[in-house]
């Protein structure tokens, strides 16, 4: 006897969709995290809005992640999804998101669909029988306690479970061993947004790249704003680090909206060479950000149209970790099958988003240090090979620790993708405990089927995908017809 039939290690975007596929399916689920709270990166770590769900205009994720999105639109949390106009630098679309409401929305549906949560618990241990993971073993106030399960699913981003189960892995790029930089996250607020925009539009010249983000549906009328992004303010910033009061690791700073009224949301910080598996570096990490959020706020305060009265209304609680174990698996999807669009017969997701990699030892945006930003030829699809471990039984892969070179990570980590590849993993773990197999053995047609069942994107739909453009098309002609002047460079717009 077992006592959950799926442990989820993890309670971010990917723990999240699959704790909730896993018991939709209808077995008994445990979901372990050690904050007090679910979200992951996206809370904890405050990270900007949810990444597209988008390929262009098509939506490719769906299911319960878009489930997830309609409860937050619902509980007047999120903007959901709002098309960005120029797409460089962004992606196709953005859902804008109050970080307190995801935390209740997340877990009010995980109690709906029955599914335990243990907070504050870090996963310490795993019970093996073999090769073959058989459970976990926490950490917490109450002491030491071990859970045992049939399927784990590892959602904790580093890969915890999977490396002390003994899985082989990578860290960062398979021959430098670099990993992507880290950022300390933070939200200024009392900021005066529209004296900003005017600046945007006044100095055009000054930004690297801009655009506007704009609604594709309803969405509570106290979210209403101007919603854009920008990367920039090139004199003002190469001023003040020229003076020495800005230090922060890049040359220009990246921000957009939140969604409160009058905040700012900063991925600006860059804290690079750290090896976020490792204590101390994390330490050291965590130290650098939190002077470089003092540095580039200060700026801001001094420095920056609209900023004059604002003030540092949050910070990551966990600096912001993009990148750092990949386990290795049946298949490690590369970058040429992200790029290509790659389709595979075990397709149990699909992929969109363009290869993101912030630079590894220049401040620039993406040009130099390594950094790339590459747009998909088309959507490319994650096999469900890259979901189960190579090595070891009884796990399945999930979020942005499957099975993947770096150049890949840096396309589906981000969290549209993730939670795609997070439901694909909660349906694949409960087929495994009902059909009493392993999941390197589990037969993917009923996989694909049981997915499509519950609303996920496994193939291209052209029917959806012309509704969805029309929608797109709409929305654009609307905005051009209701807006004399915007930030996006018109020659841009898609
Ligand atoms: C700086 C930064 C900016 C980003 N910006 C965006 C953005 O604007 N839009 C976007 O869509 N995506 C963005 N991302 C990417 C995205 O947020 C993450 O890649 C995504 O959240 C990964 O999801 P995950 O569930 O795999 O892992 P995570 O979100 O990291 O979740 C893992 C969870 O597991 C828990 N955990 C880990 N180890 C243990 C353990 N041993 N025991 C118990 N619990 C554990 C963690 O506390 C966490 O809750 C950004 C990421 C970073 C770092």
């Amino acid at each position: 006897m077992r006592d959950f039939d799926v442990i989820v290690a993890g309670g971010g975007p990917a723990g999240i969709m699959a704790a909730l596929a896993a018991a939709k399916v209808g077995v008994k689920v445990l979901i372990i995290e050690q904050n007090g709270f679910l979200g992951g990166a996206s809370t904890a770590m405050s990270t900007g809005p949810v990444s597209p769900f988008h390929f262009r205009n098509e939506q490719v994720v769906k299911g319960i992640p878009q489930q997830f999105m309609d409860a937050l639109v619902a509980a007047k949390g999120s903007t959901g999804h709002m098309k960005t106009l120029d797409p460089y630098g962004s992606g196709d679309s953005l859902g804008f998101f109050d970080r307190e409401k995801y935390k209740l929305v997340a877990a009010t549906m995980l109690e709906d669909a029955g599914v335990r949560m243990l907070f504050h618990s870090f996963i310490s241990g795993v019970s093996l029988n073999g090769k073959t993971v058989t459970g976990v073993t926490v950490t917490n106030k109450s002491g030491l306690r071990t859970y045992s399960s049939s399927i784990v699913i590892d959602a904790t981003g580093d890969g915890d479970v999977a490396v002390m189960a003994g899985a082989e892995y990578i860290k960062g790029e398979k021959d430098s061993g670099l990993m992507q930089p880290c950022s300390a996250m933070f939200e200024m607020a009392n900021v005066d947004e529209s004296k900003l925009y005017r600046y945007v539009l006044d100095h055009p010249e000054e930004f690297e790249w801009k655009t506007d983000a704009i609604p594709l549906r309803a969405f509570d009328s106290r979210l209403k704003k101007n919603y854009f992004v920008i990367q920039g303010f090139k004199t003002l910033v190469q001023q003040a680090m020229d003076s020495g009061e800005l230090r922060f690791g890049r040359n220009s700073l990246l921000m957009l909206n939140g969604v409160n009224p009058h905040s700012m949301h900063f991925n600006s910080t860059r804290i690079t060479g750290i090896d976020a598996t490792d204590a101390e570096q994390l330490t050291k990490g965590e130290l650098l950000g939190r002077n470089q959020i003092d540095s580039v706020s200060e700026f801001c305060i001094k420095y920056m149209p609209g900023f004059e009265h604002s003030y540092v209304s949050r910070t990551s609680s966990y600096l912001g970790v993009r990148e750092t174990r990949h386990i290795i698996g049946e298949y490690i999807l590369n970058t040429e099958d992200v790029v290509a669009g790659r389709k595979f017969s075990d397709v149990v997701s699909r992929g969109y988003f363009p290869i993101d990699i912030h630079s590894y030892s220049s401040p620039n945006g993406y040009d130099e240090g390594g950094g790339s930003w590459v747009t998909l030829q088309d959507t490319y699809d994650i096999p469900y090979r890259s979901l189960v471990p190579r090595t070891v039984d009884g796990l399945v892969l999930s979020g942005r620790v499957i099975s993947g070179t770096s150049g890949a990570h840096g396309s589906y980590r981000t969290q549209g993708g993730i939670m795609g590849i997070g439901q694909a993993s909660g349906i694949a773990a409960a087929m495994c405990v009902l059909d009493n197999e392993q999941p390197r053995y589990l037969e993917v047609k009923k996989l694909q089927k049981k997915l499509i069942s519950f609303g996920a994107s496994v193939y291209r739909d052209p029917e959806a995908m012309e509704k969805e453009e029309a929608i797109a098309r709409k929305a654009v002609e609307n905005f051009l017809a209701t807006h004399k002047e915007f930030i996006t460079d018109p020659t841009k717009i898609q």
